[in-house]
């Protein structure tokens, strides 16, 4: 077997499975003679496909039947513009900061509303979640946006906070399909594909009902929720390979039992990780305990001489991508869905080993 396990943030593990079926259909998908890349976006096969890949998200998601699910391109950096300029009304919006994915969704924000920063966890160096309470919402903001997973600091939502009457748009990103949650609190869920998706260059939006069909007037067409809710997803060409890949993940979900089981999974690859991590003095998590992500896992040394002989090493056994982001440090693992406990169980079993060796 030459595969590795790679803990890279994103692109990330794709489970084998998939990869392999993908591979066999490659080059005469379903006796068509062609591939799936070559098939036209307006085909019935690839109509399967997309109708195919949305239904089963509805499933896995429980989405109600009052959201649309769009898949679009741009990645979430796209819908960091995306969002303010479907949802103004009043023309300001309230942003929760926990982090370099929220600062930039920020930041491009402020290009078309005024954004009132509600709660951030900056004074701890993103260490932590801060609380959001109801009241911190102003009644006339247009949306509460939040990053429910904070990839590069490796902290989580652990509650989903109640704005009331006012829509909650989160950048799920890298949380997306990882565990159960309830789509009815949210206005507006987008993420990128390139983690528990699928490939980089598909995007999925979920968006209720009534947030689509209120864009500004110089809001991009290819920007306009109503562009994609209208067509199917088909204005333009989509990514049709991004979809077709995302359909076989989607397919994989379910044959592992739903989000119900690959949450159970998930936490369990999570708590091993943190359990050794907690025992050890030679290794630390930066993370406050109740802010913790479960598919993001950073942990530091205490000498930070050490770091790159760390993943050089663990490179060598097999254990991709270890490195911490640059703005934390140190090795972060990211265990997305495809990632197996067997992956973790390595990990675990090289950390003991270089612990004993440079403690
Ligand atoms: N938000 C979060 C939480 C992310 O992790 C990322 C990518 N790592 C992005 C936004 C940006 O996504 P994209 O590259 O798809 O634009």
């Amino acid at each position: 077997m030459d595969r590795v396990y790679n803990f890279s943030a994103g692109p990330s593990m794709l489970p084998l499975e998939v990869l392999e079926q993908a591979q066999s259909e490659l080059t005469n998908y379903k006796g068509s003679g062609m591939s799936v890349m070559e098939l036209s976006h307006r085909s019935k096969l690839f109509t399967e496909i997309i109708t195919g890949a949305e239904n089963l998200l509805r499933e896995l998601m429980h989405i109600p039947d009052n959201y649309k699910v769009l898949f679009v391109q741009g990645g979430a950096s796209q819908q960091f513009a995306a969002i303010p300029l479907n949802l103004k009304k009043n023309g300001q919006a309230d942003y929760v900061n926990t982090g370099s994915w929220s600062k930039k969704a920020m930041k491009e924000a402020k290009k078309f509303i005024e954004v009132n920063e509600i709660a951030s966890s900056e004074d701890g160096n993103f260490t932590y979640i801060p609380s959001v309470t109801a009241d911190k919402v102003k009644s006339d903001a247009d949306y509460v946006h939040i990053t429910t997973n904070n990839t590069i600091e490796g902290t989580a939502f652990r509650n989903i906070p109640d704005t009331g009457d006012v829509p909650l748009v989160a950048d799920m990103s890298s949380n997306i399909l990882s565990e159960e949650i309830d789509v009815s609190k949210f206005g507006v869920i987008y993420a990128g594909a390139q983690k528990n998706i699928g490939p980089a260059g598909l995007t999925v939006v979920i968006v209720r009902d009534d947030l689509i069909g209120h864009a500004v007037e110089e809001c991009p067409t290819m920007l306009d929720f109503k562009t994609h809710s209208e067509s199917g997803s088909l204005y333009n060409t989509p990514p049709t390979f991004g979809v077709y890949v995302a359909k076989l993940v989607f397919e994989w979900i379910q044959a592992q039992g739903g989000l119900t089981a690959i949450q159970k999974r998930n936490e369990k690859k999570a708590n091993m990780l943190y359990e050794y991590i907690a025992q050890s003095d030679f290794y630390h998590s930066p993370v406050k305990e109740d802010s913790r992500s479960i598919m993001n896992i950073p942990f530091v040394v205490p000498n930070h001489d050490v770091d790159a002989t760390f993943i050089q090493k663990a490179q060598e056994e097999g254990l991709e991508t270890l490195k911490g982001h640059r703005s934390v440090g140190g090795m972060r693992a990211s265990i997305y869905n495809a990632m197996p406990v067997e992956g973790v169980e390595a990990l675990i079993e090289f950390m003991k080993k270089f612990e004993k060796e440079h403690q």
